[in-house]
This record gives structure tokens, C-alpha cells and sequence, in this order.
């Protein structure tokens, strides 16, 4: 074990999925042509005032609550002040005195170890345009379809221990996002962003150590090695009793480093003021006990109930329960046929992989919880064998297709019928004396043998159940 222990603590700004910006009524669709999406409130225009948007507020007070935090009745927007082309008015409005929600906390699992995180602060603010360099025409361009759209921003504790809790905690936050359908929570995409802090100090010590602060974190991959770089250099440095900068730092994703960006002594001073065109955010009781009454079952607490309900190992009830779609299409499927660990098995498999190479999710999917559950039943009863569903799923997956119908029109129906397996064993036992020979002075292991040479010659349909008890007879 290190003599140092790492302390990370994360700040997180999701896009929240309104359908419309936070200040005017633009639409937040993504994808559009560049400045269609805009009006004179959200590009800067002097004289105009913003309306703050009712449902981004809603989605940001479901978040607070289900992690737990205490609404402040009354929060505050304010101004902050910086220059940047994609910015036209000049500042950012952004709650920060006075926040939206505060002191939450939130359970993660990092491995098989449960633990408890901090939840600092909530706040709204908007997002700014998008700048968009040309170096091959010497030309900048700025997008403002994105200036209005409105973002929460999450700010943890620093109460992380590793960058393995890091990942745990930014997933289980996207994973809530996803649950309450108030974020898409996509990296890649730019939808989920977050700045990573991160410092380390000899273990035992109560202060902490300097810290420094990583931006450009496209991915959990890279959210993971960033934090595992920038842990190494800060232990480098004290060890040739250097000092760690408190600096802001890139990470380079394609050389897996982290470069300085900008030092202390540039950071910004925003002169943050209350926007005196925007109202005190004013949230009353009645709502917050209509929202929380309204919030569905959170991802861990349904994982505890998977676990205790359908007796799943946890990792399988955290598997199903990571999205609301997959959990809610495996409770669906049980309903159908109480068959959880068989259903969980499948799901967490096959199913899954076929969701991942066709780039869907579920709900989007053809395969209706009637079609998996059809299946399955068909495998427990005997009618065809494991190997014949897992070859038939792949076009059951994607196409829709009904897997008993498909099992007639194909004739895969399994060989149980004894009398007919009967007649292959002998042939199998026929056409290979010297293994026979080999079985019958000892080598048992060959029976694993004699049972493939009856599937090749049944196509994989006899039941291998009958197989071993037959060729066990004939053999013995
Ligand atoms: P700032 O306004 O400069 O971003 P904050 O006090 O809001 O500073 O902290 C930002 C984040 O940094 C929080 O998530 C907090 O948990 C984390 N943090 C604070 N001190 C440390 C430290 N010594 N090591 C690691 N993370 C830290
Ligand atoms: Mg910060
Ligand atoms: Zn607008």
C-alpha cells in the first residue's frame, strides 16, 4: 500500500433535457443548423429580459432530492462576469451564494465496497455557445444554439478515496440522471461534463494537500486515467520534496497525461453579482412534497430489492437495475414467467450483448418481454436445448420473430424421444471402437467426447440430459 492517500472531489455539470433554454423559449434541440436556435434573449441582446424556464427548476429540485440535499426556499441568480466570443452578453448567469440545494450525500459502490459521498452543493446556470476553430481557413466560428440551454451542476465533497470511486460515483450519478429522465448523461456527447480535483497527503495526516483541478474529461475511461496520472505526478513531485501547484490542468487523451493550463495567479475573478433582472428563485413546500412524492425508485434502493425479491446475486441485480428501461423489461419478463435467475441470466448475457453490438437500448428493441420469456420456457421444458436458443436468438433479437413458431418452421425441436437418440448412440459407439476401448479401461473423460459426436449428429438438438443417461448405459 502507498504511503499517500489520494482525495478527489468532483464537480459535475449535467445538461438537463428541457425542451426548452433555461431563459427564453429556444429550442434545445441538438444537431440543428448553427444560430437557428436562438432569439435576442440568448444571444446577448441589450434591453431584453430572461423568464426563468419552470420545468428546468423541477428537474434540478428532483435531482437535489434524490441525492438527498436540502432546497433552499429561496435561491439567488447571479452574474458571472468573463469574456468569451461564444458568451455575447459578457457574463454567465449562474447561481453561487446562494445555491439552489445543499449537503446531500450519495451511496456508491466502488467493487463490492458500499460508501457514502458528500454532496456539497446543487445550483442551475446556463450553458454558453460553442466556439468552433477552422485552423485550415484561419477562421472561428460560434454556434449559440447551445447559449441558454440549462445545466445543474453537482458539486461533491471531497470524500473520494481512489479514481476507482471517482468512475463508481460518476455512474451511479448518471444512472439517477437517468432514472428521474431528466439527463441523457452522455460524456461523449458532451451532455455529462466534469472537473476533477484531486490531491494527495501522507496517509494518517488530517490536512489536506494541495490540490490541482482536471478539465477535458470526455469519458469515464479517461476520467479514470486522468485521476490515475495526475495521482503518480503529485507523488513524483513530493518525493523529490517538490510542491504540488494549485493549478488548473488538461488532460491530453491521447498521450494519457495531464498539462498545466493555467496557474492561480491567472485564474479568473468573475465579480459575481446577483443578476438584478432575475427574481429570488423562490421553491415552496407544497411542490417539493409533490415532487418527491413523484420521484421513482432510485437505482440502489432497487438493486436491494432485486436482490431480497428475486433472491439475484448482486451483481446481477446491479447490472439489471444500472438503467430504469433494462430493470423495468426484466420485472415485465418475471411477471411473465417466474423464472428470475433464468431471465437475469439471459438478459445479462445474450440479450445484452445483442443491445450492445446493435447500439439500442430495450426499449427501442423488438424483442418483446413475451419473446424472451418464450424462449426460456421452451429451453426449461425441453422442447429445444440451450445451444439451439442461444443460436436462434441473435434473429429472434432482431427481428421480432416469434422463437416457437421459429423452432417449427426450422425443426429444431429437441430429440428427446429416446428411441431415436437410441439408434445415434449406437452409431457413435460403431464408428469409434478406439475410443470406446479407451472409455471402457478408464478414460472417462471421453464421455464428454461421445456426447459431441451425438450432437454433431443431431445438429445440437438431442437432449444432452438423455445423451449422457443412454451412452452411460451403453458404455457402462
Ligand atoms: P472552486 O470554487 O475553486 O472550484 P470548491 O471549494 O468549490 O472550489 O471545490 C471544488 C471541488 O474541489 C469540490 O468538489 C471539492 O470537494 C474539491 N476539493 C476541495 N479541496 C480538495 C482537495 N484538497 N483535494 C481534492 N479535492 C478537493
Ligand atoms: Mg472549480
Ligand atoms: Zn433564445
Amino acid at each position: 500500500m502507498s504511503d499517500y492517500e489520494t482525495i478527489i472531489g468532483l464537480e459535475v455539470h449535467a445538461q438537463l433535457k428541457t425542451l426548452s433554454k433555461i431563459f427564453c423559449s429556444c429550442s434545445t434541440q441538438f444537431g440543428n443548423d448553427p444560430n437557428t436556435n436562438t432569439c435576442h434573449i440568448c444571444t446577448g441582446m441589450p434591453g431584453v429580459l430572461p423568464v426563468l424556464n419552470k420545468k428546468a427548476v423541477e428537474f434540478a429540485v428532483k435531482m437535489s432530492l434524490a441525492l438527498d440535499c436540502r432546497v433552499n426556499p429561496r435561491s439567488v441568480f447571479a452574474r458571472k462576469n468573463y469574456f468569451y466570443p461564444d458568451l455575447p452578453r459578457g457574463y454567465q448567469i449562474s447561481q453561487y451564494e446562494e445555491p439552489l440545494a445543499e449537503h446531500g450525500h450519495i451511496k456508491i459502490l466502488s467493487g463490492k465496497q458500499e460508501k457514502d459521498v458528500g454532496i456539497t452543493r446543487i445550483h442551475m446556470e446556463e450553458d454558453a455557445g460553442k466556439s468552433i476553430h477552422s485552423p485550415s481557413e484561419g477562421l472561428s466560428y460560434v454556434d449559440l444554439n447551445r447559449s441558454g440551454v440549462p445545466l445543474m451542476e453537482i458539486v461533491s465533497e471531497p470524500d473520494m478515496r481512489s479514481p476507482e470511486e471517482a468512475t463508481a460515483y460518476l455512474k451511479a450519478l448518471r444512472s439517477i440522471m437517468r432514472y428521474l429522465d431528466i439527463s441523457d448523461g452522455n460524456m461523449e456527447e458532451g451532455s455529462f461534463r466534469c472537473d476533477a480535483n484531486v490531491s494527495i497527503r501522507p496517509r494518517g495526516r488530517q490536512e489536506f494537500g494541495t490540490r490541482t483541478e482536471i478539465k477535458n474529461l470526455n469519458s469515464f475511461r479517461n476520467v479514470q486515467k486522468a485521476l490515475e496520472y495526475e495521482v503518480a505526478r503529485q507523488m513524483d513531485l513530493l518525493e523529490d520534496r517538490e510542491d504540488v501547484i494549485r493549478e488548473t490542468r488538461l488532460f491530453d487523451p491521447d498521450k494519457g497525461i495531464t498539462v498545466s493550463m493555467r496557474g492561480k495567479e491567472e485564474a479568473h475573478d468573475y465579480r459575481y453579482f446577483p443578476d438584478p433582472d432575475l427574481v429570488p428563485l423562490l421553491v415552496d413546500r407544497d411542490w417539493i412534497e409533490k415532487l418527491e412524492k413523484e420521484l421513482p425508485e432510485l437505482p440502489m434502493a432497487r438493486q436491494a430489492r432485486f436482490m431480497s425479491q428475486y433472491e439475484l446475486p448482486d451483481e446481477d441485480a446491479q447490472v439489471l437495475t444500472s438503467e430504469r428501461d433494462l430493470a423495468d423489461y426484466f420485472e415485465e419478463c418475471v411477471k411473465l414467467y417466474q423464472q428470475p435467475k433464468t431471465i437475469s441470466n439471459w438478459v445479462m448475457t445474450e440479450l445484452l450483448r445483442e443491445l450492445n453490438q446493435a447500439g439500442t437500448g430495450i426499449r427501442e428493441s423488438n424483442l418483446s418481454p413475451q419473446l424472451l420469456t418464450g424462449l426460456l420456457r421452451m429451453v426449461d421444458d425441453g422442447t429445444i436445448s440451450n445451444k439451439i436458443a442461444k443460436s436462434i436468438f441473435p434473429e429472434v433479437f432482431a427481428q421480432g420473430v416469434d422463437p416457437v413458431k421459429l423452432v417449427q418452421d426450422k425443426g429444431l425441436t429437441q430429440i428427446s424421444d429416446s428411441g431415436a437418440l437410441e439408434g445415434v448412440v449406437d452409431e457413435v459407439i460403431r464408428d469409434n471402437p478406439d475410443e470406446v476401448r479407451k472409455y471402457r479401461e478408464g478414460r472417462k473423460k471421453l464421455m464428454s467426447f461421445f456426447v459431441g459426436q451425438v450432437m454433431k449428429k443431431t445438429k445440437g438438438q438431442a437432449n444432452p440430459g438423455l445423451v449422457n443417461a443412454i451412452l452411460n448405459r451403453k458404455l457402462g
